[in-house]
């Protein structure tokens, strides 16, 4: 089936409902929506070429122009290469280049960029005669199997890869969602403060297919002021946030004594959420978190904690349940494995193994690097972490982030949060410098809260006071932001090349 259909039959259901909005002003209802997409499909096919199996890239800020591009792409049974609007030009480029693409709307400058492909500036003439064609009646059938989105990783240890996702894969992804995560409720809106090329983009399909409101910030991207007023104004909001937003949103929150009216659903994930930072978040707000952990190979689903978890203070492991990433989607089977992949017993560390209906197709073009990561249908996330006797997955870390010291594995989150419970530490970072004795050393990269004068004898001590003496840094280094990529993650990376 085409992902394409379940607009169609919103649009069939509910076509006066308001579906696009740009801040708080409506810009399509859902009739309109469809219309968009549908004649988007038919001049894709019909003034460029587009057949079914060709990709077609968006490389967009969220603007309202998006999800019809996006729709429209799958209509025409194209796949789409959503290319994050961070990215610098020659990033998009290769990204273009390695997918094939033949079209690539964007809206900005860069005429030169982007050479070998069509360039639909969604400001432009061109992108009115395609709203203006002959709308198709269907979108174009496809099978289970069929790509839809090549969803290219954020390139934090190399070239970017395209991950494959299928119409199938993204529709257990929608039930996944359904099931574990929330159901979105009736005049819900879902407000894109994140990329929509990303995770926020996938959790629209789940919002098309209830006739959930779809708002782009007027600001285009995250705002912690105007998403508060959009909370507001709107009554009940869902929204994707990676954990550095919500502990944004929450300082600013807390800093103008207002409480997130309307922000009801906050779904968290895409990065590691401090104990500290989540704590503080749901003393704020209250049960409005609901955290995921996915991967690009397995969109926004290996497991999640539920509201009821995050917010269960009466809980006696509640703590211990908060820095868990939660338990497995109700369409995966989830293993820690040792390095043969077989299972281990709860409490020990190993790789997390993921098997099931959302588990992508494979890398673009990459079957050497796809055979490396999908062996006998489990996908090899690269993630370390640990099952309970309750099914609670800890992520540890990366297995590639894991320090060595004197032989002894140290994981640096468990270092980090330790350091985060410092009043003075507004971020941390922990990584292994190379040493001739030790194999590796822990290093500290602290960002002090604004005014704090922290010393690094005190973090020491505050170390010493919750983890074992072994783990704790043997070196600070006091900086003021951390380097992040697009998505907001931090580049261990680069800080390792500071060694
Ligand atoms: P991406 O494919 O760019 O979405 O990155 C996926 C990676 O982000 C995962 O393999 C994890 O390392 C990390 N990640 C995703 N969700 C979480 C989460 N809830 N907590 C900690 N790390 C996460």
């Amino acid at each position: 089936m085409n992902l394409a259909l379940w607009l169609w039959r919103t649009a069939q259901r509910s076509g006066a409902t308001p579906a696009l909005f740009e801040g708080t002003t409506c810009v399509a209802t859902y009739r309109e929506f469809a219309d968009q997409s549908a004649a988007i499909a038919a001049s894709l096919a019909a003034l460029h070429d587009i057949a079914p199996g060709d990709r077609v890239a968006l490389f967009l800020k969220n603007t309202p122009a998006y999800l019809p591009a996006l729709v429209g792409i799958w209509a025409a049974g194209a796949v789409a290469v959503p290319i994050n609007a961070k990215l610098h030009a020659k990033e998009a480029a290769h990204i273009i280049a390695d997918s094939g693409a033949k079209l690539c709307f964007v809206d900005g400058p860069g005429e030169d960029e982007l050479p070998g492909c069509i360039r639909i500036d969604t400001g432009s003439d061109a992108f009115a005669r395609l709203l203006a064609h002959t709308p198709v009646a269907d979108p174009v059938e496809r099978r289970v199997d069929d790509l839809a989105w090549l969803f290219y990783t954020s390139g934090t240890t190399g070239r970017p890869k395209g991950v494959m996702l299928t119409h199938g894969n993204l529709q257990a992804m929608t039930y996944a969602y359904l099931a574990d995560v929330d159901e979105p409720r009736p005049g819900c809106a879902s407000v894109y403060a994140a990329p929509i090329s990303h995770g926020a983009g996938l959790y629209s399909i789940v919002h098309i297919l209830r006739g959930s409101a779809h708002v782009v910030p007027a600001s285009h991207g995250f705002d912690s002021d105007e998403l508060l007023a959009l909370g507001r104004h709107f009554g009940d909001v869902s929204l994707f946030a990676a954990p550095t937003m919500v502990k944004r949103l929450v300082d600013h929150a807390k800093s103008h004594g207002l409480s997130g009216e309307g922000l009801n659903t906050i779904i968290y994930g895409g990065g590691p959420m401090y104990l500290a930072d989540i704590e503080d978040a749901v003393a704020t707000f209250g049960p409005r978190f609901i955290q995921i952990y996915g991967q690009g190979e397995s969109p926004m689903t290996i497991t999640t904690l539920r509201r009821a978890a995050v917010a269960d203070r009466q809980h006696p492991r509640w703590r211990e349940r908060l820095a868990s990433v939660g338990t497995a989607h109700s369409c995966v089977e989830v293993r820690v494995a040792d390095e043969a992949g077989q299972p281990l017993p709860p409490g020990e560390t190993g790789e997390i193994l993921v098997r099931g209906a959302t588990v992508m197709h494979g890398y673009w073009n990459n079957p050497g690097a796809t055979a490396d990561t999908v062996r006998d249908g489990w996908l090899w996330t690269g993630d370390l972490g640990a099952l309970d006797a309750d099914g609670y997955l800890t992520l540890k870390d990366r297995s590639k982030d894991v320090i060595i010291s004197g032989g002894t594995n140290i994981y640096p989150r468990e270092v980090e949060e330790a350091l985060l419970t410092h009043p003075g530490v507004s971020e941390v970072s922990v990584i292994g410098r190379p040493d001739p004795d030790w194999g590796e050393i822990v290093v500290a990269f602290i960002v002090p809260r604004a005014g704090a004068d922290i010393s690094e004898a005190e973090l020491d001590d505050h170390c010493v006071s919750s983890i074992a003496r072994f783990k704790r840094p043997k070196t600070y280094v006091f900086v003021e932001s951390l380097p992040k990529n697009n998505y907001g993650k931090v580049l261990k990376t680069e800080l390792r090349t500071l060694f």
